[in-house]
Formats: C-alpha cells, structure tokens, sequence
C-alpha cells in the first residue's frame, strides 16, 4: 500500500536547553559523586522521561525538603527555589546543590536589587509555577505582587506607583508579556524593568521558530510535558501564528492519528524540557505511516553552554 505524502516541517530551534541540559548533568554528576540515592526536591526539569531515567539511575524526586532525610544531597529543581529553601537546608546542615537555570538566578538578582533599592516588585508570571514561586520567595512576604494577565494590571494595588519595578517569569509568551509590560508602563510610568523582559533565549528562539513554521502547517505537536510552561506556550504561539491544530504530545503514543488525518504538512518542534529521543521518536512515527519529506526550519543558532557548580566539577 502506499503511503501519503506530508511534509514535515522540523523547527529549529527545540528542545533541551541550556540549563535544562545542566540541570540533568548536575544530577548525573552528583549520583556519580555521591552515590544513589541523592534527593531532588520537585522534577529536575518538566519532563516524566527525563524523570523516569534519572529515578532509574537512583533519584528520588520529592515536593519538599522536609521529605529528604538530612544526611543525604538535595538538589534543587532548574526553577529555582525560594530563598527559605536553602536556608532550610543549611539550618538542617544538609548537602546541596541548586541546580537553578543561570538565567533565573539573574531574575533573583535584579528583584533582590530592586528590592534593596526601596523599589516594590510586580512580577508577570503564572500562579503556582514552580519559577514565580520561586522567584518571589527571594523577597520577604508581600514585597512582590503577581499579575498574570492584561487584566490584572489594572486591579493591582501598590504601594507607590512613583517605587515600582518589575520582572518576569522566563518561559511565558513574548508576545503576551509586551502586551502586559506596556499595560504596566502605561498605568505606572515610572515602573523600571529589564532592558528587553526576562524571558529566556531559549524560550523566545522557539517561539521565533514555531512562528516560522506555523503558517505552512495543517497541524503542529509540541513534544513537551503538560506541567511545562515554555511547551505550552508553544501551542499557544502555533495557534495564534495560523495553525489551527496544535496540540502538546509527551510522546509519539500521544498522537491522535484521527485528528490527522487528510493533513499534508505537519510541524514539529518541543519544548526546552524534552529530549531529541522524543523528537526522533515522533518522526519515526510519521515515517511509519507517510511517505514523509523532513524539512528543518533554523531561525536562529544556539551555542549557549553553563558550567556546573564547582563542587561537582572532576578536575580534568
Ligand atoms: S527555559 Fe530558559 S530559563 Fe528555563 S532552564 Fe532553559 S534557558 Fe533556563
């Protein structure tokens, strides 16, 4: 029998990321370290497979520092933790490494700066995500307000329009923050914020490359976890750029073949969280069952590396 013809359109940029790829590491290198098991408080990045390989390898995901007995390492998730996290952990004379992605720890940073300058903090993110909880546990209780929408800004109540700054989560929709930040400039016009927003590089160039492909596309899969905010995001951002279906799969077994069907282009791309396994693994099947032409689409090169933390480094 043979096969329909699709064109498969491979969005470059994808996938891991620069502090999802040290993130993993300094888990790996840790085990190697200190041997299994070494404790990770929430999932290193949102990803179950990544997860799943690293509990194989000995692991052991909890919520809380308190699930983690105090005479074994504890590493802390790439969102970053409030700052209550380590203390804790240094109170109980605990072993830690904090795997937080560089990119949030500058997020800390510039709120800790703005908070030591008198300025109150509004930072746009999502409730309940690991990062935004995250990054307003660096700042005493109260000191940072969350917007998530458009919306919000106009309700938040502040301390003094004239003192106000703001950050933002790193993986949201670029698009949707401008769309907040310029509500934020226009009702306090003297809020400071970063030159650009926070959002990552990773985020933004896979958005970039989603835009590109999406307009070509019958349908796109974000290969990507449910609980992950720069893989949804992609969806989102595939939608609104003209692609009506585009949906977030974990893995190839998540494809509904009957959605699909009569399509002659597909896009693929995956959020910064999931492997190139996964990816292979969703082009296989489509090569399984189309006479498929792959055509990868590059919008932007990425040569962004982070060294691990000192006190996993093998001396060469
Ligand atoms: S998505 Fe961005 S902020 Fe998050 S881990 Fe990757 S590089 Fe860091």
């Amino acid at each position: 029998m043979t096969k329909p013809a699709l064109t498969l359109y491979l969005a470059a940029p994808r996938g891991f990321c620069a502090g999802v790829d040290r993130a993993i590491k300094i888990v790996e290198l840790a085990l190697q370290k200190w041997g299994a098991p070494v404790y990770v408080r929430h999932e290193i990045v949102h990803n179950r497979f990544v997860v799943d390989g690293l509990r194989a390898k000995g692991a052991v995901f909890v919520e809380e520092l308190e699930d983690c007995p105090p005479d074994r390492p504890v590493i802390f998730s790439a969102h970053g933790v409030p700052k209550a996290v380590p203390a804790e952990a240094a109170r109980r004379e605990m072993v830690y490494v904090d795997a937080t992605c560089p990119l949030v720890s500058k997020v800390h940073i510039e709120a800790q700066r703005h908070h030591e300058a008198g300025l109150q903090m509004i930072m746009i993110g999502h409730a309940g995500h690991p990062e935004t909880i995250g990054t307003m546990g660096q700042l005493p209780e109260g000191e940072v307000l969350l917007v998530e929408t458009v919306a919000d800004v106009a309700q938040v109540q502040v301390r003094d329009p004239a003192r106000l700054a703001f950050v933002t989560q790193t993986t949201l929709s670029v698009d949707d923050t401008s769309e907040i930040v310029a509500a934020l400039q226009a009702r306090f016009p003297a809020i400071i914020g970063p030159h650009k927003e926070d959002i990552c590089y990773a985020t933004t160039n896979r958005q970039e490359a989603v835009k590109a492909i999406a307009p070509d596309c019958d349908a796109l899969l974000v290969v990507g976890a449910p609980n992950s905010s720069n893989s949804k995001r992609l969806v989102e951002v595939a939608r609104r750029a003209g692609c009506a279906y585009a949906q977030l799969v974990q893995r190839a077994t998540d494809i509904d073949w009957r959605a699909l069907e009569g399509i002659r282009s597909i896009g693929v791309t995956a959020g910064a969280s999931a492997p190139e396994v996964l990816i292979d693994e969703v082009v296989q099947a489509f090569r399984d069952r189309y006479d498929l032409t792959v055509d990868m689409v590059e919008t932007a090169r990425e040569d962004v590396e982070f060294k691990v933390p000192r006190v996993l480094r093998v001396p060469a």
